[in-house]
């Protein structure tokens, strides 16, 4: 079997941030231009589509750039972020909205599709823009909510007794202040029949130094239980300053689980599958869905066929313990939950 090269990749330090940078001062100052990502990483600006730039526009942070290798246009991390040409291919069956959530957002920033768990959309950006994120079409600018409107949501959530948990999900939720959020959980609090509060995120991979004592702070300092689904593709992306920020998350009794999503080209190899699932074991984060790509216009390139996701679910089963198995999972519209493919 070949050994899997990305546990030991070497850093390429192109954007090393001074240990001074806020993790605010580092939001503001992402990487937004393909000409600077290629030129940090020694790439020919012709490998960047201009055209897809401006249908999704390219947004990295310093830190996560520089996780990529320099010189490698295959780079698994710079896979998911690169404005591809291919992209502006129209395929049948992609379409803007493939899960038909529009169809569930009846009050603004609540998504309710499932039992017993609502997505509230806490932040209306991310630090990072995923090249196929299924939301890449979502009218953001529609769930922009005040505080008045945060508390007719709320209040929503509040008549429906069914409801057990509260996921704040966006856009990336940490991508909201510490000011807001604890404001937000507060209120979730004060609903009796609200007992778990999940927060769906990828700014602890992407920008780590999100993690500090102010997060810690509110996270910990209230009654729900409370569970974080980080977003990680491909081991390279799990560095120590993630490690250390896991390994925070945990001291303050919060459980850490890990959803993937399937990329032709990221992580479509068992080898990278097995070591990831192992390396989030050591950072002390449960592998839980392997997502198969969502429909979404702009991403069919990254599509792993259906026959080609279930052959490697069954190679991980045999390499694995069963718990660092995560479930392989498609999204079907109208389903009351996620679908296992098997
Ligand atoms: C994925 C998802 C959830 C959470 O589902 P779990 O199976 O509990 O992880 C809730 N609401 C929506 C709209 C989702 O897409
Ligand atoms: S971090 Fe998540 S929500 Fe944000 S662009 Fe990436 S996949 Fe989409």
């Amino acid at each position: 079997m070949p050994s899997v090269e990305p546990t030991k990749i070497q850093y390429t330090n192109i954007a090393s941030q001074p240990s001074t940078a806020s993790w605010q001062q580092q939001l503001g100052d992402l990487i937004r231009s393909p000409q600077e990502l290629s030129e940090l990483l020694d790439l020919k600006v012709e490998d960047l589509s201009a055209a897809a730039d401006k249908l999704f526009e390219l947004r990295v942070p310093r830190f996560f750039a520089g996780l990529m290798k320099k010189g490698d246009l295959n780079d698994p991390l710079l896979q998911q972020v690169l404005p591809a040409a291919a992209e502006l291919n129209k395929v049948d069956g992609f379409s803007a909205d493939p899960l038909k959530e529009s169809g569930f957002n009846n009050s603004p920033g609540l998504i309710h599709k499932y039992h017993g768990r609502v997505l509230l959309i806490a932040a209306n950006q991310c630090a990072i823009n995923c090249r196929y994120c299924f939301r890449r079409h979502f009218p953001y600018q529609d769930n922009h909510l005040g505080r008045d409107q945060w508390l007719s949501t709320l209040e929503s959530i509040s008549k429906d007794s069914s409801i057990s948990e509260v996921i704040l999900s966006g856009g990336d939720p940490l991508a909201q202040s510490d000011k807001q959020l604890k404001w937000l959980t507060e209120q979730i609090q004060q609903i009796p029949h609200v007992k778990r509060l999940r927060l769906h995120t990828r700014l602890p991979v992407v920008l780590p130094d999100r993690i500090n004592d102010e997060c810690l702070n509110w996270l910990k300092d209230q009654r729900l239980q409370t569970s974080i689904v980080l977003h990680i593709n491909h081991p390279q992306e799990i560095s120590p300053e993630l490690i250390s920020a896991c390994s925070r998350l945990k001291e303050a009794g919060i459980r850490l689980f890990n959803q993937s999503v399937l990329l032709k080209g990221v992580n479509d190899n068992v080898d990278v599958l097995a070591q990831l699932s192992e390396d989030l074991f050591t950072a002390w984060i449960q592998p839980y869905y392997l997502h198969q790509l969502d429909h979404v216009a702009g991403a069919a390139h990254f599509l792993v066929d259906d026959s080609h996701a279930k052959a490697l679910y069954h190679q991980l089963r045999a390499q694995l313990p069963g718990y660092l198995v995560p479930l392989l999972t498609q999204e079907i519209a109208g389903k009351s939950a996620k679908t296992p493919l098997l």
